[in-house]
């Protein structure tokens, strides 16, 4: 159906990708020419941080190693003050999606363009998404200035990233590829990327999970984490974004964890009405079925597979189902309440899919 006619959209992004490429910072700061960035990071990756600013020499204003998970305004305001203070003309963000997220809090006020260095699959870096995080409430927009502008992909700099963090983030990753493979806006050529990055880290987590040293397996998660967070960033997600929102902001659960383990169970909630894209994912992984295929990635490779794992509670399942059913979205089989508490007490319970 979908060669009949679709749009898309192509963004302008330059993307370096490769072992090593991190060298090349400080001529890919000038090409987009600024020449004073404030390098961001989270405090444990203060250490990387200091090989970017070192690399930028001159062109680095300073640090800011505060970045927190769902970037609460709070942090976003203090990077936003050192950004002014230190008359930044640029945001270099080394990390997961949390420190890009602070580079977009800070483009979204400023305009100063980012370069992101990606570190985890989250896949931030391909979209113009951005989230903030005010007394308990996430609230997520999209706006083309927060989009980086230069993104280097460096798989020698997730080497270190922990096996468990890696396998979650991989999944995470998937999510985006999996949900765009049946997105009311999907196209043709995004289904390419979305099937590629699938298959990319479908062989490259259990190859993490041997051996985190292994970089032909860290390109591979790499690679597929950027095609995969270009469909993020191109078409709408459905139910599995939606609940994992949910379920990340009010009850503040890991973000890959929490997508890792709710995925499965979203896939079986649509496959029925989705059997298109469930044939794909389930291709993409050599498997027969999507949601079980999820679902043996995760057991497999050492991943949570049940939402008792991550701390929720169990007496928190009928407020999470009310707050999901709250706003209409877009998702193959329409989202009903019954079957969407009974998706949750799988995902709590951590069941194979139905
Ligand atoms: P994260 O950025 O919070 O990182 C988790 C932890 O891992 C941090 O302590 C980080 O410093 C550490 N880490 C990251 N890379 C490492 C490495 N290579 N080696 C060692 N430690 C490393 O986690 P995440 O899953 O990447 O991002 C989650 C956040 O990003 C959530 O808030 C989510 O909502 C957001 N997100 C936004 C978008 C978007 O399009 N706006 C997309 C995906 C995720």
């Amino acid at each position: 159906g979908r060669l009949q006619s679709f749009s898309f959209e192509s963004r302008a992004q330059r993307v370096l990708f490769g072992h090593g490429c991190l060298a090349k910072v400080a001529d890919e700061l000038a090409r987009m020419g600024a020449s004073k960035a404030l390098v961001l990071c989270t405090p444990p990756q203060r250490a990387q941080a200091e090989r970017v600013a070192d690399l930028l020499g001159a062109s680095a204003a300073g640090i800011f190693d505060g970045a927190v998970m769902h970037v609460p305004i709070e942090s976003a305001r203090a990077a936003r003050e050192a950004a002014a203070r230190l008359g930044a003309d640029a945001a270099v963000a080394i990390g997961g999606g949390s420190t890009v997220g602070l580079g977009k809090a800070i483009a979204l006020e400023s305009g100063l363009p980012i370069l992101a260095i990606p570190t985890t699959y989250a896949g931030s870096e391909m979209t113009p998404i951005y989230g903030l995080t005010e007394n308990g409430l996430k609230r997520t927009g999209k706006d083309p200035r927060v989009l980086p502008r230069t993104v280097i992909y460096d798989p020698a700099l997730t080497l270190g990233l922990p096996v468990g963090l890696s396998v979650v983030s991989g999944i995470n990753a998937i999510a985006h590829a999996a949900e765009g493979l049946y997105a009311v806006d999907g196209n043709p050529v995004c289904d390419l990327m979305a099937v590629e990055g699938i298959a990319a880290l479908g062989r490259a987590l259990p190859g993490i999970h041997a051996n985190p040293a292994d970089t032909q397996a860290r390109r591979d998660a790499l690679y597929g984490a950027w095609l995969c967070g270009t469909v993020l960033g191109s078409v709408g997600m459905a139910l599995h974004h939606k609940l994992c929102h949910t379920l990340g902001g009010s009850f503040n659960l890991p973000h890959a964890e929490t997508h890792t383990i709710v995925l499965p169970h979203v896939l079986a909630y649509n496959a029925a009405a989705a059997a298109g894209a469930m044939q794909r994912i389930a291709a993409a992984l050599n498997a027969a079925s999507a949601p079980q295929a999820v679902h043996a990635l995760a057991l497999a490779n050492g991943a949570p597979v049940g939402l008792k794992q991550i701390g929720m509670r169990e007496q928190d399942l009928d407020r999470a189902c009310g707050l999901a059913l709250q706003n209409a979205y877009a998702n193959p089989r329409p989202v009903e309440a019954q079957a969407l508490r009974q998706l949750l007490q799988d995902a709590f319970d951590g069941v194979a899919p139905r």
